[in-house]
């Protein structure tokens, strides 16, 4: 139970939004976090900032209609939820899965509000998508459906106003297939208006890997917090897209063994180490299935069709599929196999239940918010590159998302302390991502 005042917010939460589980499980994951600091700012409470930041800002959804390779017409929906803008222009990631609904889609935003805060960057909160699926498809349906969803969705983006990039689903072919018609239907090379785009075209270097890059830094730091490190640990990572891809190779950079990837057909695990450039070659260049990797890669690695990635013994766990993918079972075996770190690549894959279990065995727990940040972050180091007409280094550009995730993982730990809950990295991301956009909304009035 909350605290009352918290809890009669979050019925309110529940009667205002009704079937959308993930959305209610952001919101009170935030609640519980801000019991820590209610009493000492009760100008939140006068100024109604929870109500006001549960309600989205603006909702758009819309209907994507494309013809298929068939010649028959396709209807999907569209989502844009442009969540917050106390601190920038709405920014977050498209998602196409056909599991998007509007529920989901506010889940993400509402998170994505707090994390681009933790980032110390000028952007505010959004996220959008379609239950499309391009699993499957050719690269002209790809086309034809992601030129519908641009001909609805660019009257409500700008550079100042809703800056999109990738998530599940949506890659650099996507985002290239995005911009085209946003560029097509606006006549104007608008760089910043997308983010995630492709080098040749205003992308930025590190972009891609920014998110795994970002989520086994985190990682690390928590356990450099704790005396330990990365270096010479077995690692479990699931999903093999771009976040789990890059996790992996960051981790091997830090020394330690990535042992697995997964994908919706099941996972591998591979005691040599993943081998980073086959499971690319697979999946990011023949969009292959996970299967293939044990195949191809031979030499004891297999492939668990069914089952759950988290059996494998490790000790650092980097969730990058999808969410709720990590269940209190799951968490339960992690921590009798050892566990010392999990780290959210992924929004949200570990269920509150998992996360009570990672608490109460003191397993350093980073929650998305914060160890994913890195991707977001990066967006906005390309908008800076896109406004300044620049292109800076691969080197200058990891050095800058490796102080950001130094300084994000500083400020949780910081924030934590400073109420009370010293090392709960969930309480220091969530209050330290929320007093800044509050208090930017008091200063704005009620508006
Ligand atoms: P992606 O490239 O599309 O890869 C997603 C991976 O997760 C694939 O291997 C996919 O397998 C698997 N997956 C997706 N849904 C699944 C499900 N319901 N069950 C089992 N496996 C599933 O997407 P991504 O960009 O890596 O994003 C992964 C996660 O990171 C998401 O939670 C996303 O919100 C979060 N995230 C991404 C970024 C970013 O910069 N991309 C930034 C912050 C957070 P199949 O191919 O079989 O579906």
């Amino acid at each position: 139970m909350l605290d009352s005042t918290l809890q009669a917010t979050y019925d309110q939460v529940l009667r205002r939004n009704p079937g959308e589980p993930e959305f209610q499980q952001a919101v009170r994951e935030v609640f519980e976090s801000l019991e820590a600091i209610q009493d000492r700012h009760p100008e939140y409470q006068d100024h109604s900032i929870l109500m006001r930041l549960c309600e989205p800002e603006r909702q758009i959804i819309f209907r994507v209609p494309w013809v298929d390779d068939q010649g028959s017409v396709q209807i999907n929906r569209g989502y844009r939820v442009e969540y917050n803008s106390a601190l920038g222009p709405y920014k977050g990631g498209l998602r196409f899965h056909p599991s998007v609904n509007v529920g989901i889609v506010k889940f993400l935003g509402f998170e994505q509000i707090f994390k681009n805060s933790l980032t110390g960057l000028p952007i505010g909160g959004g996220k959008g998508g379609s239950d499309f699926d391009p699993h499957g498809r050719s690269d002209g349906e790809v086309m034809r459906f992601c030129q519908s969803f641009m001909t609805e969705l660019h009257r409500h983006m700008g550079e100042y106003t809703d800056v999109p990039a990738g998530d599940i689903g949506v890659g650099a072919r996507e985002i290239g297939y995005l911009f085209g018609q946003y560029k097509r239907l606006t006549n104007r090379y608008e760089a910043g208006v997308l983010t995630g785009k492709g080098l040749d075209w205003g992308g930025s270097l590190v972009r891609k890997e920014a998110t795994g890059y970002g989520a086994a830094i985190f990682a690390d730091e928590m356990l450099k917090a704790r005396g330990s490190s990365v270096d010479g640990r077995r690692v479990a990572v699931s999903g093999s897209g771009n976040v789990a891809l890059y996790a992996i190779e960051k981790v091997a950079q830090l020394g330690g063994i990535p042992v697995t990837a997964s994908d919706s057909s099941g996972y591998v695990v591979d005691e040599n180490g993943i081998d980073l450039a086959l499971l690319q070659q697979i999946k990011e260049v023949e969009r292959g299935r996970i299967h293939e990797y044990a195949e191809r890669r031979g030499g004891g690695a297999r492939f668990v069709n069914g089952g759950s990635v988290w059996d494998v013994p490790v000790d650092i766990a980097l969730p990058g599929a999808t969410q709720n993918e990590l269940d209190i079972e799951a968490a339960r075996t992690l921590v009798k196999n050892g566990v010392l770190a999990v780290s959210e690549g992924a929004n949200m894959p570990c269920t509150p239940e998992a996360v009570s279990v990672f608490r109460a065995a003191d397993v350093a727990f980073g929650p998305g918010k914060a160890a994913n940040a890195g991707g977001v972050a990066t967006s906005a180091l390309e908008m800076q590159q896109n406004a300044s007409r620049d292109a800076w280094s691969f080197e200058h550009t990891e050095q800058r998302l490796t102080e950001i995730m130094r300084g994000i993982h500083a400020r949780c730990l910081e924030t934590a302390d400073e109420v009370g809950r010293p090392g709960d990295y969930v309480v220091g991301a969530n209050v330290a991502g929320f007093r800044k956009v509050a208090d930017a909304m008091i200063a704005f009035g009620v508006i």
